[in-house]
Order: structure tokens, then sequence, then C-alpha cells
């Protein structure tokens, strides 16, 4: 049999993995049915959010959805046409609220957290891409006390982790960052919180460099994945090509549920959609991403100038983008941001491919020898790029991964 090792996704999860593992002696194919870091991964916003661990299911949330529901400008909306077939996932949702998940999936996030740039700065040396990783850190800001307050949860998690923070007032903030409005009366600096200056240059640099070391990448369509009879699985392409396999990594970001049900394992993985402007003409500079909790949105300073994103949208993978939901985006970040300007901008919607219980498979298939999964990073994919790779090729060659790794495993659904 074949020692190729096939992983399914070329965004940065795929990418970094394949990288990894052709590191590590494998031979790897790497297939997407597009070309490389054009599904999610192209247009996130480039945080590495290593503070963002908090489980979005909490009871705090499920008290603001029904006003976020209501509200047209809110962070989160619910194409009221997808309610039906979102239900079994928000039970889960719901489920996945209860205060003792909670403290365990926050557990289990901040696990993935700590190591994130211990893992992520040798990946982008290794790759020649030091340069992307940016020095300065976030800050959150809050235009009231009121604000502040509500994000208590959030800080308090920060402290009982150990993550530094610094809380700023009044002319210190602006300091820092000279474009914040003096309206905004509070600010966290989080300076772990750094940022890639181009996500989706990572990915193609990361397939570069894995191309020089040997790897091949397929364009390609996974139609399905074949079990061999005596364990493991080839892949199938359209068009019937078929992809002899030693052992198989699905990576496919959302769609990795088409595979996952094709081998009788469903998983509730949902695409929580959202959106980003890229201003390429701000008017303004910054040193800092800027994230506001109330609103849920952040913005980054990138090589292509600010980008201006977040909100969830709940509509399924087929709805048509509704590109107000990054205009309302631009009107509040202008509201911090008084001097940005967003006449020569893009926009894009993307799909982060979410579980309910906010934490990632990156597991053993538990019906497939061979088969492997790495799939559900929600917000923080990019941030958990490097660390699931590692983590991954730790379990393929018999290493031992140096977190616990049955917070992620697929056996929980
Ligand atoms: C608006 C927005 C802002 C975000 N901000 C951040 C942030 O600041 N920090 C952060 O860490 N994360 C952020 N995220 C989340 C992050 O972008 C995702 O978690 C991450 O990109 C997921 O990577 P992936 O490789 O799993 O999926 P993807 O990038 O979607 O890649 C999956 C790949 O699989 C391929 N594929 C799918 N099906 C098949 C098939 N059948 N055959 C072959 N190929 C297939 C696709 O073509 C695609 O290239 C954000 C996301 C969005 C939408």
């Amino acid at each position: 049999m074949s020692k190729t090792t096939v992983v399914v996704g070329a965004g940065v999860v795929g990418a970094a993995i394949a990288f990894e593992l052709q590191k590590r002696g494998r031979q790897v194919t790497l297939v997407d049915r597009d070309q490389p870091g054009l599904g999610a991964s192209f247009g996130n916003m480039a945080s590495i959010a290593v503070s963002e661990f908090m489980a979005v299911s909490r009871p705090a949330t499920w008290k603001k959805i029904p006003r976020w529901l209501l509200d047209p400008e809110g962070p989160v909306w619910l194409r009221p046409s997808y309610a039906p077939k979102m239900t079994p996932w928000f039970l889960r949702f719901v489920l996945a609220g209860r205060p003792s998940r909670v403290a365990e999936i926050e557990a289990a996030g901040a696990s993935l957290c700590v190591r994130v740039l211990d893992d992520l700065t040798p990946m982008l040396d290794a790759i020649g891409a030091r340069d992307m990783l940016t020095d300065e850190g976030c800050l959150a800001i809050y235009e009231t006390e009121a604000e502040f307050a509500a994000d208590r949860d959030h800080i308090a998690l920060m402290e009982n982790y150990g993550f530094a923070h610094r809380v700023l007032t009044g002319k210190s903030i602006r300091d820092l960052e000279p474009s914040l409005a003096p309206h905004i009366a509070k600010a966290v600096l989080l300076p772990a919180n750094r940022s890639i200056r181009d996500p989706y240059q990572l990915v193609l640099k990361l397939v570069e460099a894995f191309r020089q070391a040997g790897g091949v990448f397929v364009s390609g369509e996974v139609e399905r994945v074949d079990r061999h009879g005596g364990g493991g699985a080839d892949i199938i392409l359209a068009g019937g090509t078929r992809l002899v396999a030693s052992d198989v990594v699905l990576a496919a970001g959302v769609r990795t549920r088409f595979l996952a049900a094709g081998l009788g394992e469903p998983i509730p993985l949902e695409t929580e959609r959202g959106y980003h402007t890229q201003i390429m003409a701000p008017g303004i500079s910054m040193r800092h991403s800027i994230i506001w909790p109330e609103r849920a949105f952040m913005v980054t300073p990138t090589a292509g100038g600010i980008r201006v994103g977040g909100n969830v949208e709940l509509a399924g993978l087929d709805a048509a983008p509704d590109y107000r939901r990054a205009r309302v985006l631009v009107r509040h970040a202008q509201r911090a941001l008084p001097g940005l300007k967003a006449e020569e901008a893009s926009e894009w919607m993307g799909h982060r491919p979410a579980f309910p219980d906010t934490l990632p498979i990156i597991s053993a298939s538990s019906r497939v020898p061979g088969v492997w999964y790495a799939t559900g990073h929600g917000h923080l994919g990019l941030t958990y790029s490097a660390t699931t790779a590692r983590l991954i090729a730790d379990m393929m060659t018999g290493g031992r991964p140096p977190v616990d790794m049955a917070p992620f495993s697929i056996t929980r659904f």
C-alpha cells in the first residue's frame, strides 16, 4: 500500500497540517476543490486571539440572544428560512452552556491558547514568514463603564488563566492608539493577541513551503472517502480519480460534515457566516487591532489596508451574502475611529466551521482507522492552526501530544 497521507482542505488548518506532516517525513498529498486559501482562511480578521477561548454558549449569551436577533444591526442574525435546519445544532448549543460544561470548554480552549505562540512562531520561522506576525497586541474597547462591566466574565477568565492584560482609561488609550475617538472611555490591552499581516498569504506560504519540501498539491473536489476492507481509506475525487492513501486527514472546513456523514459518522458542524470590509485607503493608520465586545466586531490593520469585520449570520452554506451586514460594521468602526474612510473598499463573506460547544475536533475517527479530523475551529481557526497541526501530527506519528486531547475527540458528539 502507498505510504501517502492525504490531507483534504487547503485552508489554514489543512495547509498547516500538510506542512507539519511533510516536515516529519511523511509523503503528503494536499487536496482542495479550489485553489489554496480561498475558504474561511482567506478573509478572517487576522487575529491570533489567544485570550478569546470563552465558551460562546453561556447563560450571559443566551440572555443577549433575543435582543440581538431582533436588532437588524446586531452581531447575530438568523435567517428565518434557515431556523428549522438550525434547531438540532441550537439545542446542542444550549446544552453546552450548562455551567459545568462551560468550565470544561474553557479549560480545554485555554489548554490550546497557552501554547499558540510557541507553536506558531516556529512554524512561521520554518516557512520564512516570521515577519507576518505583528508585535502589537489588541485593544478591547468600551464606550461606557456599563459596557466594561458587561465584559467582566471575559476579564475574569483571562485573570483565572493568567493571560496578561492591562486596563487603560482616558488619555492613555489615545497615547497607544491616537485614532480612537475620545468617547472610548476604557480599553483593555491584550498584548498576546497579535495578528497576521495577511492571513491569505500565510496559507499560500505554507503551501509553497510544503511543495518545496516534496509535498504534492492536487486540485479536485473530494466526493467521498472510501474505506479499505482492512482499515484505512482512499479518497475519491469528482470524476472518479482514486487517491490511494495510507491515512487521511479531513480538514475541509465546514464541508467536512459531508465527508464525515459519508463515513457514517455525522458531526454537528454549522457555518457561522461572517463578513469583512477591506479598506484600501482608510485615511488613518493603526498599530493595534481593536475589538469592541459590546458590538462584537474587530478592526485590524493588515498588509492591504484596514480590515473591519465580524458578526455571525446563521443562514447555511448556500444563501447569497447580505453585505448590509458588513456595512453595519463599518459604521460601528467609524464611531470608534472617526477618521476612518471607507470609499475604496472590498467586501467578503466566509464560513466559520463551528461546533455547538465552541471547541474543534482534532481527533482520530471513531469508526475508520487511519482517518483523522481537524475541523470546527470556529472563530479561532487561524489562531489554532499551528497548534492543531502539531497536535494531530503528534497523534498520527505515534508521539504524545502535550495537551489532553479528550476534549477535542469526535466521540463527544
Ligand atoms: C469574518 C471572519 C473573521 C474571522 N476572524 C478570525 C480571527 O481573527 N482569528 C482566527 O483565529 N480565526 C478567525 N476566523 C475563523 C477562521 O477564519 C476559520 O476558523 C479558519 O479559517 C478555518 O480554517 P479551515 O482550514 O478549517 O477552513 P477553510 O479555510 O474554510 O478551508 C477549508 C478548505 O477545504 C476545501 N474543501 C471543502 N470541501 C472540500 C472537498 N469536498 N474537496 C476538496 N476540498 C474541499 C475548501 O475549498 C477550503 O479551501 C474568522 C472567520 C470569519 C468568517
